[in-house]
């Protein structure tokens, strides 16, 4: 018998962690943090299964609503080995302790736990990520392994970023063998800089897990959004006003480098134009890209006139330099170093402020694209005259085609069910209905703790 009881990422979109259940053994796919107003007070609730009866667990990728809570996994006592890729683990290691190092300083500080509770809580430190990564184990691609025997486990390439792999998984069950595909998150068939998933893959799964946060939306094309991003920039700078780019450390910050590059490198923007990256965190996960992907000649992230901010002293001097692009964390600018720039930098008619990615309900990013004219930034009311933009054709998630592209290579007369994770319901719906138009009329949207019998 198998079974899979959802524990995140079930009718929301963070949390990933799903329990599946074997006569042979128990793991876990994922056990990431839950992020938002209405869900952040989850990550404060025990684990609530017994951690001794995991025996391994299998990441699909580093994003810490996906990541981000194994540390509470294995403050709770597990013991067993975390599955990952050899650039998951790096990039994970990185955010983990980013993750802790900023509970533990909230913490000291008298803070309550996260951006919504009113509870002060440490729900794991520095020593819990150290702990956890030393239970980390790299994996290859395209390479089946056996953590128990009779479980039988295979990554794939899932494209949307550096490291992401989908799970496949075989299970000796009753004289068969029952075989679950597991999405993690979706990447677009035309990724830059990474490679994508292989649409000429085919897995003969009897059950599929799948990502549907973008269920019935279609990106915009990217190409044009990176376009629009190099025009801004030389519109703002050629005025006399500096461009700051409010971004996410893994995989956005790495394309918005490349973008730039490319401009320096035909002529849209001149090679004199100092481009700031403002972020410990996203310089980090550079280093990290840029030592993983084969590049020939030189590195798609470096050209003239970069330079990497290390001292918060050199990164408060920034605000209020002219002709300039400053990109910082955090990429929704509900914290990280972004905060700072923007309480100076929002009363500049000259500049703008260009983000280039999704911004959830309740930050200062959503306000800013909504189109305030007045923000508090934490005490102070700043405000805001300079330009604001929003590019949508950034994101790192495929669409309904992308997913269309991707499910097609598991179909197959035996599949029983697809369940749809990792969305809010009304686009896990979107995605159904979709399907259910192509004739896969198998979906099945989970609740948060349900359990499914396979
Ligand atoms: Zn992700």
């Amino acid at each position: 018998m198998i079974s899979i009881e959802f524990f995140g990422a079930a009718k929301t979109v963070t949390g990933s962690n799903y329990l599946v259940k074997t006569d042979l053994g128990n793991f876990v796919v994922d056990c990431g943090m839950f992020q938002g107003e209405d869900v952040e007070r989850l990550n404060l609730e025990p684990i609530a299964y017994n951690t001794k009866d995991v025996d391994f667990a299998l990441l699909t990728h580093s994003h810490i609503d996906h990541s981000g809570m194994m540390p509470k996994l294995v403050k709770a006592g597990f013991e067993g080995k975390i599955y990952a890729t050899i650039n998951t683990i790096q990039i994970t290691s990185e955010l983990l302790l980013d993750s802790a190092k900023l509970q533990e300083n909230a913490y000291q500080r008298g803070e309550n736990y996260g951006k919504y509770t009113q509870v002060k809580a440490l729900v794991y430190n520095t020593k819990d990520a150290m702990q956890t990564i030393n239970q980390f184990s790299a994996v290859e691609f395209d390479k089946t392994f056996e953590p128990i025997p009779g479980i039988k486990v295979t990554y794939i390439l899932a494209g949307h970023i550096l490291g992401a792999a989908s799970i496949m998984v075989e299970v000796e069950d009753e004289g068969t063998t029952k075989r679950i595909a597991f999405s993690g998150d979706i990447g677009r068939i035309n990724s830059p800089l990474i490679p994508t998933f292989d649409s000429n893959y085919r897995f003969e799964a009897d059950y599929v897990l799948m990502e549907s946060l973008y269920g019935g939306q279609i990106h915009v094309d990217r190409h044009e959004s990176a376009n629009r991003l190099i025009t801004i920039i030389k519109e703002t700078t050629d005025n006399g006003g500096s461009a700051f780019i409010p971004c996410f450390a893994v995989q956005r910050a790495q394309e918005v480098l490349n973008d730039i590059k490319k401009a320096k490198m035909g002529g849209a923007l001149g090679n004199d134009l100092p481009v700031w990256l403002d972020s410990p965190l996203a310089q980090r996960v550079t280093s990290i890209y840029n030592k993983s992907l084969q590049h020939t000649e030189d590195s798609p992230f470096d050209f003239p006139n970069l330079i990497y901010v290390k001292k918060f002293k050199q990164s408060a001097g920034l605000s209020k330099q002219t002709r300039q692009v400053v990109l910082a964390g955090s990429g929704m600018a509900d914290g990280g170093r972004i905060m700072n720039h923007l309480m100076t930098a929002l009363e500049n008619k000259k500049n703008s402020v260009i983000f280039v990615g999704y911004q959830a309900e309740g930050t200062l990013g959503r306000e800013l694209v909504e189109g305030a004219k007045k923000v508090l930034i934490g005490t102070k009311a700043v405000n805001v005259n300079a330009q604001i933009h929003q590019l949508e054709g950034f994101s790192a998630h495929g669409d309904t085609n992308d997913y269309t592209e991707w499910l097609k290579r598991f179909t197959n007369p035996k599949l029983k069910q697809i369940y749809l994770v990792h969305a809010e319901p009304d686009r896990a719906e979107a995605l159904k209905t979709h399907f259910e138009e192509m004739g896969i009329n198998n979906c099945y949207i989970p609740s948060m703790k349900e359990t499914v019998q396979l």
